[in-house]
């Protein structure tokens, strides 16, 4: 019997308010486990080092509507006056493949993935308070006051919308929230739902 091979991929979710610390978390989840980054598409410019294909695809407004007029598109949002979006063929395709795909997007984008891929498992990062919250991103320094208070005031926003997802992640001690979401992620891809032909294999 091969158990292994009737195994679909998960798809695993993870949101954060920005100065959470989801990139940190999700790096270690990434170095531990194998794991696919789902690439977004996007219409904003690459910053740094950024390179399409990697990060995001980088698309012209126009090419990004047409593909989402097209239904191309697991999911998409407007985030801060960009368009956002998942192509879905290729999760599809991992997924059917027993390939774990990991999604960074915000509120709202997650909101309709839980629609178009029933199985996803959601997690949302919090920081412990707001006042830790507007400290860490004063102290990234990377952000104007206006920024901070924009980030702050949706923080606040996503938190209070966040009761929906599957596992609520505080990240105050980083080691404490890095095993919550190990754990998480570990009993996530005993679901039944990514086992279909489990029971059969077993049974005959
Ligand atoms: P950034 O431009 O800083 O890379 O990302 C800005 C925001 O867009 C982040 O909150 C990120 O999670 C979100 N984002 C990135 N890709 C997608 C996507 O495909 N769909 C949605 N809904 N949000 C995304």
């Amino acid at each position: 019997m091969n158990t292994q091979e009737s195994r679909r991929g998960l798809p695993l979710v993870i949101c954060a308010p920005s100065g959470a610390g989801k990139t940190t978390l999700v790096n270690r989840l990434t170095a531990e486990f194998s794991l696919d980054f789902s690439v977004s598409c996007t219409t904003r410019a690459p910053r740094g080092a950024e390179r399409d294909g990697v990060e995001y695809f980088f698309l012209s407004r126009e090419t990004f509507l047409e593909r989402r007029d097209r239904g191309e598109f697991a999911e998409w949002a407007e985030v801060h006056g960009n368009f956002y979006g998942t192509p879905l063929q290729p999760v599809r395709e991992h997924l059917a493949e027993g390939r774990d795909m990991l999604f960074d997007i915000d509120v709202q984008g997650a909101a309709q993935l839980a629609l178009t891929l029933p199985e996803a498992r959601f997690v949302f990062i919090l920081p412990p308070s707001l006042e830790v919250l507007e400290q860490r991103l004063r102290g990234r320094g990377t952000d104007g006051e206006d920024a901070i208070r924009l980030r702050l005031a949706n923080a606040r926003k996503e938190i209070m919308e966040s009761h929906w997802f599957h596992a609520l992640i505080v990240n105050d001690d980083l080691d404490q929230a890095y095993d919550e979401l190990r754990a998480f992620y570990v009993a996530s891809r005993l679901h039944p739902s990514l086992r279909p032909r489990l029971a059969r294999a077993v049974c005959g």
